[in-house]
């Protein structure tokens, strides 16, 4: 999409009654790290969607495959914010906690997981609460990583969902994602429109339930259902900017 469109697309979905903007994080509000602890937060992304939030009429989210507590802390955002955890298992709103089969499970393919990993310095299992995910980002083989992330996959453990994403394969014991999330906090909260952006292939779940009222914007290159783009985090943070002006503006009146 060119400049002009998305520009027209922005002006659209300002007027809508009720607007609800949601970010994905890693990769969209932050860039990426070898240290997955310590990545740059563009904190006037986050400055952006807390003015969203403030406004009437206006929701702002932030819905990441990141569990819920290292989400709070490495966003660093305000109550005005609605932080999303686990693709949309572990919200601020409504928290949920698995259960003694679901962690059961989750420990075994985690234990699998460590065994394939063993001796492959830079791989890592991630612990989450309602997942197990295996990241290969560190492994200066790229091959290699390549290699544990399609042995990961054949795992095929019974009862967990299985997805894939930028260096990484994630077992999750719900079938809730960023899709599901959307689409359920839409009838919920009752808004008219909803702009997503996001990056990895994780957010096309939420890009594909979106409407032709609604905004999808992917981040960076590659294949998207999302009818928006920019090239990088600078551009999500112009986007989220220029949508605090828009939309004060418009319910200015
Ligand atoms: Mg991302």
């Amino acid at each position: 999409m060119d400049n002009i469109s998305l520009d027209a697309r922005l002006s659209s979905v300002i007027r809508a009654p009720r607007l609800l903007v949601i970010s994905d994080f890693d990769g969209t509000i932050a860039d990426f790290a070898d240290d997955p602890e310590n990545v740059p937060v563009n904190r006037d992304s986050i400055a952006a969607l807390e003015a969203l939030g403030a406004l009437p009429d206006t929701g702002a989210a932030i819905l990441s495959g990141r569990d819920l507590a290292t989400l709070r802390r490495l966003s660093g955002a305000g109550d005005r914010v609605e932080l999303v955890g686990s693709h949309g298992a572990e919200s601020t709103g409504d928290p949920v906690e698995p259960t003694d089969g679901q962690r059961r499970l989750l420990d075994a393919v985690g234990e699998r997981l460590n065994d394939l990993i063993a001796g492959h310095p830079g791989a890592a299992v991630e612990s989450k609460p309602f997942h197990r995910v295996l990241h290969t980002r560190r492994v200066a083989d790229r091959a290699l990583g390549d290699r544990l992330l399609d042995e990961a996959r054949q795992l095929r453990p019974e009862g967990l969902h299985v997805s894939t994403g930028k260096c990484i394969v994630e077992f999750s014991a719900v079938s809730v994602n960023k899709g599901t999330w959307i689409a359920e906090v839409r009838k919920r909260g009752g808004w008219d429109a909803v702009v997503f952006l996001g990056d990895d292939v994780t957010d096309e779940d939420g890009f594909r339930v979106l409407g032709t009222g609604d905004l999808g914007i992917k981040v960076g290159d590659g294949d998207t259902a999302a009818v928006g783009r920019v090239a990088d985090t600078d551009g999500v943070q112009t986007v989220l900017e220029r949508l605090v002006t828009a939309r004060a503006a418009h319910l200015k009146g």
